[in-house]
């Protein structure tokens, strides 16, 4: 979707530095870390929010958290946080789903 971050970030417009990807999900460094680790896993198909979502959706919210698992896993994290803002009033800056991977020292 054009003038989306998260569209020119998947479509390689803007950098990103990527720590995960497949043909349905990309994740990367947030650019602006609340936490000692900070991923955001991001569909590639561009849903607004999750208000947005629709039963077609339902297996790739499912990879995303399986994404989630894996790459606190590789990041050795024990605990941590995911975090989904939703809409403006619900903290949401980025109009593109997007689930946030806090280490467990996030200030959030
Ligand atoms: P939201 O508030 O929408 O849940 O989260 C959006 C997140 O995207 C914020 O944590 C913000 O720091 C991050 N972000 C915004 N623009 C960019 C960008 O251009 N690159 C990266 N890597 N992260 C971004
Ligand atoms: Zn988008």
């Amino acid at each position: 979707m054009e003038d989306c971050i998260f569209c020119k970030i998947i479509n390689g417009e803007i950098p990103a530095s990527k720590v995960f990807e497949n043909e349905r999900l990309v994740a990367f460094n947030d650019i602006n870390p609340k936490a000692r680790v900070h991923i955001l896993i991001v569909p590639k198909k561009h849903i607004e929010s999750v208000k947005h979502l629709e039963e077609i959706d339902k297996e790739l919210v499912g990879e995303m958290f399986l994404a989630a698992q894996k790459i606190a896993k590789d990041n050795n994290l024990e605990g941590y946080k995911l975090v989904v803002n939703v809409g403006r009033e619900g903290g949401q800056l980025v109009d593109h789903l997007h689930l946030h991977l806090l280490s467990a020292d996030a200030i959030i």
